[in-house]
């Protein structure tokens, strides 16, 4: 197909000097609009259809024309927007301290099992009170201001945790935002964080003038404050009304205050608003009540809040109880039960997945729920349709799904929506009961096998057999690997993965990064591709061709391998080489490298035997050969080197009196050191407390230190 043509750029010839005021006004106007279509297909739509040099000529020529004529300005002139020429690309700023996520709860003994947990860990007894600050989970999104000398210098999102947009010149734009902090005392450094969010009724009246003017429409709250703060032109975003709720924090050079709630007071006194609904809470029974008394006032409110969070109000405590992966454990959100809505199926189609698991998807009556259009809905598998069990809730025994039925879609927050139950009394006579396929629909047509349990008995989940010879799991396996969480190339999503797949220039991974060499022209031929984005798309492979250890071990699309036990593993092997010679190891059934493994802390049975799987096949070590031969892998992030232990071997054995194992073990790791749950010749230290066994012994059988925890606390520092 031919590429865009690049005689869509007319800019006169005639000076702007001899231009006549009538000739002017049409150009001008004519200009503008021209504009405005281009950044719309370079912002909205990643598909510029000319060059960043023929774009600037058009802007050069309309500021000209502005400048001879200045009664041409109107409020909707594009110089007057704040930044004139708007920046192409936002630049990515590094979190001094990562923006986490939040664990889930959903019933109430989520709650209860969290509050046990904490109790646990701290070591605290039953009659000692934990105090909760209680706040609504606002449904916005989350943003670090960095603040310096009580200056305002960069706004950040929170991208993937650890880097995100910089988004400075349009935070600018929001009269919430304090420019400059108010008060005496304010340090030096001050990161604050909170949701940027658009009230509802804000929302429905900028859908109405979206709509007027044949403008995108925003399916929510929350999408339309993304939109307006991912502006490329900060004066759009000025013209959008947003707004900022203040409630975390990153780096503080220090601290103004020692619990959640008196930082809350503190971001007060310095000028942002903070969340009125904000309480403190005292036990499981008065954050359920607190759970009940929002979930009502929700409807009422003029902001969109998809649960409320609780988190633990004493920072020492909270410093004590740390993180587990990508959430503290000191918080939980406590979301609200889902939207639903009621329609019609239509239709049932069957989705192949990465790891060959067949999903059948609800093709449904087009229906709002929460907000959003939904079309596609999950009904999880085989048994599930039949009625005979299944992931969803409310169960429904004997009642099976058909084709023509009224059904019951659920949302809730980011799930994937669900079909929960089927309306019988609006059962159609010609209703056609479903029958689940026997091959997949794959051009192998492979035959479909019902998965195995861990307890060896038939699970609920279908899958294909096909494995890494099936398209549509080599396909799901290219999505993964160019997703956010594994190698995030900018300009490698879903759609472009599914066209370079289709055209075979992408059949493996390896293969992105041979993409510019081997069909630059090719790709430029391809509708949609100018210079630009092509020289984008390859600017962005480049730039990931050096790649994070535990990014890389999550991307090559292990199953049971996800984030988190990627990050176990990178850290557990330090290295690329270490892992793989261990997986090559673990492959052949070695002992002792199952054995080392099974020590890492977070690395089970199951995790093992799909390594085992994984770099037993052939073609996936192909796969994995060609690919490193293209990527530089970086070793796991260093353990801190400030630390005493820094990258030791720790084992705890016996019951400790001062904490909890488990908080033991995570402050082992905070400080830079491995722990194992069995003692090797490669263990550093074994720290016993009362009732120590095997591993003492062990310990000794070695030649390893062995100390008491008092020992273990004065070496770690207290
Ligand atoms: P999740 O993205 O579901 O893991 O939830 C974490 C996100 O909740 C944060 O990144 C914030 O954007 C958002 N959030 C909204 N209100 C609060 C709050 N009061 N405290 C902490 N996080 C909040």
């Amino acid at each position: 197909m031919a590429k865009s043509s690049k005689s869509k750029v007319k800019t006169d010839k005639t000076p702007v000097d001899l231009l006549t005021a009538k000739q002017a006004k049409a150009e001008y106007a004519r200009l503008q609009a021209e504009i405005i279509a281009h950044d719309k297909r370079y912002y909205q739509q990643d598909r510029p259809v000319i060059s960043d040099a023929e774009y600037d000529a058009l802007r050069v020529r309309y500021n000209a024309i502005e400048a001879r004529f200045p009664d041409l300005r109107t409020l909707e002139s594009l110089s007057l927007k704040v930044g004139a020429a708007p920046a192409r690309g936002f630049a990515k700023i590094r979190h001094a301290v990562p923006m986490l996520s939040l664990d889930n709860a959903f019933a109430d003994e989520d709650v209860s099992d969290f509050v046990g947990r904490i109790r646990r860990f701290l070591k605290l007894s039953e009659d000692e009170k934990i105090t909760f600050s209680a706040e609504p989970k606002i449904d916005g999104l989350s943003m670090s201001l960095r603040y310096e000398d009580g200056e305002l210098v960069t706004a950040a999102t929170r991208g993937d945790g650890s880097e995100g947009e910089d988004v400075t010149a349009n935070i600018r734009t929001i009269k919430q935002v304090p420019q400059q902090l108010k008060g005496k005392h304010i340090p030096k450094i001050c990161e604050v964080r909170g949701e940027v969010y658009m009230t509802k009724s804000d929302f429905l009246k900028l859908n109405e003038r979206q709509k007027a003017a044949d403008d995108t429409i925003f399916a929510n709250p929350r999408n339309s404050a993304a939109g307006s703060l991912r502006q490329k032109d900060p004066g759009i975003t000025a013209s959008r009304p947003l707004g900022f709720f203040a409630y975390a924090w990153g780096e503080m050079s220090d601290m103004p205050a020692d619990s959640q709630s008196g930082m809350i007071k503190w971001f007060a006194s310095c000028g942002f608003k903070t969340n009125p609904l904000t309480k403190i809470r005292h036990s499981v029974e008065e954050l359920l009540a607190f759970h009940r008394e929002i979930e009502q006032t929700r409807a009422d409110l003029d902001y969109d809040i998809d649960g409320v969070v609780y988190k633990v109000d004493r920072l020492d405590w909270q410093e004590r109880l740390g993180f587990v992966s990508r959430s503290p454990r000191w918080a939980i959100a406590h979301k609200f039960r889902a939207e639903r809505a009621v329609t019609v199926l239509k239709d049932i189609e069957i989705q192949v997945g990465r790891t060959g698991t067949l999903t059948p998807v609800a093709k449904l009556e087009p229906v709002g729920v929460g907000g959003v259009i939904v079309q596609n809905a999950t009904l999880h598998n085989e048994d599930y349709i039949k009625g005979i069990g299944g992931d969803g809730e409310p169960l429904r025994e004997g009642r099976d799904i058909r084709i023509g039925d009224t059904v019951i879609v659920q949302r809730a927050g980011d799930v994937i929506p669900q079909v929960v139950d089927v309306v019988l009394d609006k059962r159609p006579k010609d209703a056609k009961p479903y029958h689940f396929p026997k091959k997949c629909p794959c051009y192998l047509h492979t035959d479909i096998v019902r998965e195995e349990t861990a307890t060896g008995e038939e699970g609920a989940h279908a899958r294909c057999t096909g494995e890494f010879a099936c398209p549509y799991q080599k396909i799901e396996h290219l999505k993964l690997f160019a997703s956010r969480r594994a190698f995030d190339i900018e300009g490698l999503g879903e759609k472009q993965i599914e066209l370079f797949f289709e055209k075979e220039w992408v059949k493996e991974p390896a293969d992105i990064f041979t993409l510019e060499k081997k069909h630059k022209s090719d790709l430029l031929e391809e509708e949609g591709y100018g210079e630009t984005s092509v020289r984008n798309l390859f600017a962005a492979i480049e730039q990931r061709r050096t790649i994070p250890l535990e990014r890389f071990i999550y991307a090559l699309g292990i199953r049971q391998v996800g984030e988190t036990t990627a990050l176990a593993l990178a850290r557990g092997y330090g290295s690329w080489k270490a892992f793989h010679d261990a997986s090559l190891k673990v492959a052949k059934g070695d002992q002792e490298a199952i054995a080392e493994m099974d020590a890492l802390d977070q690395i089970g049975e199951t995790v093992i035997e799909s390594i085992k799987a994984y770099f037993a096949e052939n073609h996936n070590k192909g796969i994995v050969e060609r690919l490193t031969k293209e990527v530089t892998i970086l070793d796991a992030e260093k353990p801190k080197t400030d630390s005493k232990i820094a990258g030791k071997t720790v084992v705890f054995t016996g019951s400790l009196e001062k904490m909890t194992r488990e908080e033991a073990k995570a402050t082992a790791e905070r400080l830079g050191a491995k722990t194992s749950g069995s003692v090797s010749k490669k263990t550093d230290y074994v720290v016993a407390g009362p009732g120590a066994g095997s591993k003492l012994a062990e310990a000794k059988k070695h030649g390893v230190k062995v100390l008491t925890e008092d020992e273990w606390l004065t070496l770690i520092g207290g």
